[in-house]
C-alpha cells in the first residue's frame, strides 16, 4: 500500500509487478488441471519467434501426441495478469480441438483446391471464435491463476 495514499485516508493500489517466467509456467499449469489437460506436454518456446508475427501467441500440436509447444508474443513481460490467463487460456483451449480439426483436415482430399481453401479458413474462424468464447466463459467462471 502507498504511504502517501494512506496519510490521505484512501487505500491506492500499486501496479502489478511485471510477470515473470515462473509467473507464466504457473499460469499454464493450472489451466492445464483446470481443463483436464494434466497429460499434456507443454513446453514454451521462449525463444522462437511466432509464425504470424502480430499473432498473442501460437500453440503448437506436436506430431507426438499429448505434445505441444506454446510461442508467446516477445511482449508477453508488459501483459498483466489477465491477459496472460486469457492468452494461454486461449491457446490451451485449441489443445482441446486437436482431433476436431484432424477430422476436418482429413476430408481436404474430397474438395478442390479453391473449395479447401475457403472450407478451412471458416473452419478456423469458426474454431476461433469458439475458442475466445470459451476462454471467456472459463476465466469469467474460475477466475485468474
Ligand atoms: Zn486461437
Amino acid at each position: 500500500m502507498d504511504d502517501v495514499g494512506e496519510r490521505l485516508g484512501r487505500v491506492i493500489p500499486l501496479p502489478a509487478p511485471p510477470l515473470s517466467v515462473l509467473d507464466i509456467e504457473a499460469i499454464i499449469t493450472g489451466w492445464k488441471h483446470r481443463l483436464g489437460l494434466e497429460g499434456w506436454e507443454i513446453s514454451v518456446a521462449w525463444d522462437e519467434p511466432l509464425e504470424q508475427e502480430d499473432s498473442l501467441a501460437e500453440v503448437v500440436p506436436l506430431s507426438v501426441y499429448d505434445y505441444a509447444k506454446l510461442r508467446l508474443s516477445p511482449a508477453w513481460p508488459t501483459w498483466d495478469r489477465r491477459w496472460a490467463n486469457l492468452t494461454i487460456l486461449h491457446e490451451l483451449i485449441h489443445l482441446l480441438t486437436r482431433d476436431y480439426g484432424c477430422a476436418i483436415g482429413a476430408a481436404e482430399p474430397m474438395f478442390s483446391p479453391t473449395a479447401w481453401t475457403i472450407f478451412e479458413s471458416r473452419c478456423d474462424h469458426e474454431e476461433e471464435q469458439l475458442v475466445d468464447r470459451l476462454a471467456t466463459l472459463f476465466f469469467g467462471h474460475l477466475g485468474a491463476i
